[in-house]
C-alpha cells in the first residue's frame, strides 16, 4: 500500500544525474554537513548483489530494480537520506522531497570520464545522455516539476555553492503536515 511521507522528520534528497556529473563527490560533501545519510545505490547493488549480473556490452551490472526499492524502503521511510544514482524513474515518487539533477558540461565531463577509464560506447553514451539531458527529462517526468532542480557541475566552486545552497534547504526544510 502507498504511504504517505507525513512520517519523516528529516528529508530525503535524490541526487542523479550522468555519470562522472559528481553525484558522488556532492552527496558525501552534503553527507556530511548535513548528518543526511548518503546512499550509494551502485555501491549498494554491487556489495548486496541487488543486481541480475554483469552486461558485458554495457560494461556494468544489471540492476535489479525491484530489490533495490525492497533494500531501501525501510530508510527512507524513516527519512534524512540522501540517494546518489544515475537513472530515477523506478524509486517510488512519495519517497523524495527534492530531486537535484546534476549536470556537466560535455567537453569537461569527457575529460572526466576519460580519466575514470571510460572508452568508446561506454564513453560515447554517457557523453551523448548529457547532450540530450536524459537525467533532466527523466526526473521531470518522475517527480512533480517543482521539487526537481537543475544544477551545474563544472568546477570545485561549483560542487562548494550546491552544497551551500543544498545545505540550507535542508536546514528549512520543514516536516509535512
Ligand atoms: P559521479 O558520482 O556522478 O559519477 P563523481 O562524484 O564520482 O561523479 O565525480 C567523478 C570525478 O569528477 C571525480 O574525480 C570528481 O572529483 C570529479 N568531479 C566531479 N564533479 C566535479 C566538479 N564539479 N568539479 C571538479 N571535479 C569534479
Ligand atoms: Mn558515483
Amino acid at each position: 500500500m502507498a504511504k504517505d511521507n507525513s512520517k519523516r522528520n528529516r528529508p530525503n534528497i535524490l541526487v542523479t544525474g550522468t555519470p562522472g556529473t559528481g553525484k558522488t563527490t556532492t552527496s558525501s560533501a552534503l553527507a556530511e554537513a548535513t548528518q543526511l545519510r548518503h546512499i550509494n545505490v551502485g555501491e549498494l547493488v554491487k556489495d548486496k548483489k541487488l543486481h541480475d549480473g554483469w552486461d558485458d556490452e554495457l560494461e556494468s551490472y544489471l540492476i535489479n530494480e525491484d530489490l533495490v526499492c525492497d533494500e531501501l524502503e525501510d530508510v527512507m521511510e524513516e527519512g534524512g537520506n540522501i540517494v546518489d544514482y544515475h537513472g530515477c524513474d523506478f524509486f517510488p515518487k512519495r519517497w523524495f522531497d527534492h530531486v537535484v539533477v546534476l549536470q556537466t558540461d560535455n567537453s569537461v565531463l569527457y575529460d572526466r570520464l576519460s580519466k575514470r577509464g571510460y572508452t568508446g560506447s561506454k564513453l560515447s553514451n554517457n557523453i551523448e545522455c548529457e547532450i540530450f539531458q536524459v537525467l533532466l527529462e527523466e526526473a521531470k517526468e518522475s517527480y512533480p516539476e517543482n521539487i526537481v532542480v537543475a544544477l551545474k557541475s563544472d568546477t570545485i566552486e561549483d560542487i562548494s555553492r550546491n552544497v551551500a545552497t543544498l545545505t540550507d534547504w535542508v536546514k528549512n526544510w520543514l516536516p509535512q503536515l
